[in-house]
C-alpha cells in the first residue's frame, strides 16, 4: 500500500517500560512526518514491540509477529524479546530487522531503510551529522553525562546529576555519521569515561545491526573500526583501562590518555575524594608504557588543596618526576561555591596554591620537553589543522586539539586542512614539535 505520506502500523506488548520504549518510538515517526496506521493493510510496515518476561509473553510476542507477517508481511521486531534475535529468526525469519530495548535509534534508522522518510524542508536543512562547533575535520563525542563521583571540589554532579550513558547504539551511529562527514578525529568525553555502561550494567546496544555491550573497551574497539583518529579524554586509573592499552599498542585507537590524577598524596587525594584514589598509579604508568611505549599521558593537578602541606606537594613533585608524564597542566585550587571542599580545614594562603603551581609547572617543563625530545628523529603521522604562509600547523597522535602542542612543518604549504601527512621531527621547544614533510597527503 502506497500513499503520499508514509504509514507505519504499531503493535505494543509488555510493561509499562516497553509502553515507553513504544511512545519514543512513535513520537520519533510523527516528528518526522510519518503517519501511524491503525490496521495492517493500511501500512507499508509494522513495528513489533515485544515482550520477553515469561514464557507466556514470548508466545505471545512470536504470535503477534506471525500475525503481522501474514496480515501485513514487512515486520521490524523491537523490543526485550528482540535482545534474543535467533529466537525471533528461527520463528520469523522473513523479518526485516531485530532490535533489542530501549532502541529507538535501532528502529527509527531501519524504517527508514524499508519506508524513506518524508521530505521536511526545514529538518532536511540540518546536515546528518547534525550542526558542529569544532572544525570540520575533528569533533568531540560525548558518550555520558553526570557523574557517580562526589569529589569534593566540584558540583557536577550535584548540577547535572548521576552518570547517564548514552546507548552505545547511538553514540556509535554518531561517529559513524561524523566519520561520513569528512571528521578525522573523534575526541571521546564525558565527565568518567572509564565509567561508560556502569549506569546501565554494561547493557547490550546494537549497531549495524551487531551486539554491543555499553563498555568503553567495546566502544574503543567499535571506534576504531571507522578508521579515523579516536582519542580518549577523562579516563581515570582504574584497572578495566589497562585493556585498552593493547588496543592503542596496535593502532586501533590513538595512543593517548588524558587522566585527571589531580594530586599524588594520598592524604589529599582522600581529602578530593577521588576516583580510583586508592590504585597505584605509578605502577599502572610503568605497566602501560611496558605494553606501549608510545602512549602519551596528558594530566591537571591542583595544587594547594586545603590541607596540602609542603610535604604532600614534595610528594607530587616526586611523582611527576617519577611518571614522567607527557603534558601536565596545573591549577592553583579556588573554592567554588557550593563544593564540599569550602568547609575542609586548613585552608591554604592563595599566595601559597599560586606558588606551588608555579613552582610545579617549572618543574614539569624539563620533563615535557625531555619527553618531546625523544621524539626527535622520528617519523611519524600528523593531521593537518592549518595551513599560512610559512607552512603546515599538524598534530602529532599525542596532541589533543586546544590542549596540547602543535607540529609545524615549514614549507608545507601546500597540504590541505584535514589531511593527514608523514613527517619525521627534526626538533622541539617545550610545548611543539618541528618536522619535515616526508610524503602527503595520506590516504586515511
Ligand atoms: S569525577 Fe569528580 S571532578 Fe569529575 S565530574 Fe565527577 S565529581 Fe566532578
Amino acid at each position: 500500500m502506497s500513499h503520499s505520506i508514509p504509514r507505519v502500523g504499531f503493535v505494543s506488548l509488555g510493561c509499562p517500560k516497553a509502553t515507553v520504549d513504544s511512545e519514543h518510538i512513535l513520537t520519533r515517526l510523527r516528528a518526522e512526518g510519518y503517519e501511524i496506521s491503525g490496521s495492517y493493510d493500511d501500512a507499508e510496515l509494522v513495528v513489533v514491540n515485544t515482550c520477553g518476561f515469561i514464557d507466556a509473553a514470548v508466545a505471545e510476542s512470536l504470535d503477534a509477529i506471525g500475525e503481522a507477517l501474514s496480515e501485513n508481511g514487512r515486520v521490524i521486531v523491537t523490543g526485550c524479546l528482540g535482545a534474543k534475535s535467533d529466537v525471533i529468526l528461527d520463528a520469523h525469519p522473513q523479518v526485516l530487522a531485530v532490535t533489542g530495548p530501549h532502541a529507538t535509534e535501532e528502529v527509527m534508522q531501519a524504517i527508514h531503510a524499508h519506508v524513506p522518510k518524508p521530505h521536511d524542508p526545514f529538518v532536511d536543512l540540518v546536515p546528518p551529522q547534525g550542526i558542529r562547533l569544532t572544525p570540520k575535520h575533528y569533533a568531540y563525542l560525548k558518550i555520558s553525562e553526570g557523574c557517580n563521583h562526589r569529589c569534593t571540589f566540584c558540583i557536577i554532579p550535584s548540577m547535572r546529576g548521576d552518570l547517564v550513558s548514552r546507548p552505545i547504539g547511538d553514540v556509535l551511529r554518531e561517529a559513524e555519521k561524523l566519520a561520513e562527514a569528512g571528521v578525522k578525529e573523534l575526541l571521546v568525553i564525558s565527565q568518567d569515561t572509564s565509567a561508560y555502561g556502569v549506569d546501565v550494567k554494561y547493557r547490550t546496544g546494537f549497531w549495524g545491526g551487531r551486539p554491543v555491550k555499553t563498555r568503553l573497551l567495546d566502544l574503543a574497539k567499535a571506534l576504531g573500526e571507522l578508521g579515523i583518529w579516536v582519542r580518549m579524554h577523562y579516563v581515570y586509573p582504574y584497572p578495566s583501562v589497562d585493556d585498552l592499552i593493547p588496543l592503542m599498542a596496535e593502532g586501533h585507537v590513538l595512543p593517548y590518555l588524558d587522566v585527571p590524577f589531580q594530586h599524588a598524596s594520598a592524604g589529599v587525594l582522600k581529602a578530593m575524594r577521588r576516583p580510583a584514589s586508592a590504585e597505584n598509579v605509578l605502577e599502572r604508568v610503568k605497566k602501560w608504557r611496558s605494553i606501549c611505549p608510545d602512549l602519551t599521558i596528558r594530566s591537571t593537578f591542583i595544587t594547594g588543596f586545603p590541607g596540602e602541606t609542603e610535604a604532600d606537594f614534595e610528594e607530587l613533585l616526586r611523582f611527576l618526576e617519577m611518571a614522567e608524564l607527557d603534558r601536565v597542566g596545573a591549577f592553583a585550587y579556588s573554592p567554588v561555591e557550593g563544593a564540599a571542599a569550602n568547609a575542609l580545614d586548613n585552608p591554604v594562603p592563595e599566595a601559597v596554591r599560586e606558588s606551588r603551581r608555579a613552582r610545579l609547572m617549572a618543574f614539569q617543563e624539563d620533563i615535557s620537553t625531555q619527553r618531546l625530545e625523544a621524539k626527535i628523529g622520528r617519523e611519524m603521522t600528523v593531521l593537518i589543522d592549518d595551513v599560512d604562509e610559512d607552512g603546515a600547523i599538524a598534530r602529532s597522535p599525542g596532541d589533543a586539539p586546544d590542549i596540547d602542542g602543535l607540529v609545524y612543518i615549514p614549507g608545507a604549504d601546500h597540504l590541505e586542512v584535514g589531511t593527514f601527512a608523514q613527517v619525521r621531527i627534526t626538533d622541539c621547544d617545550v610545548h611543539d614539535l618541528y618536522a619535515d614533510l616526508l610524503q602527503d597527503p595520506l590516504p586515511r
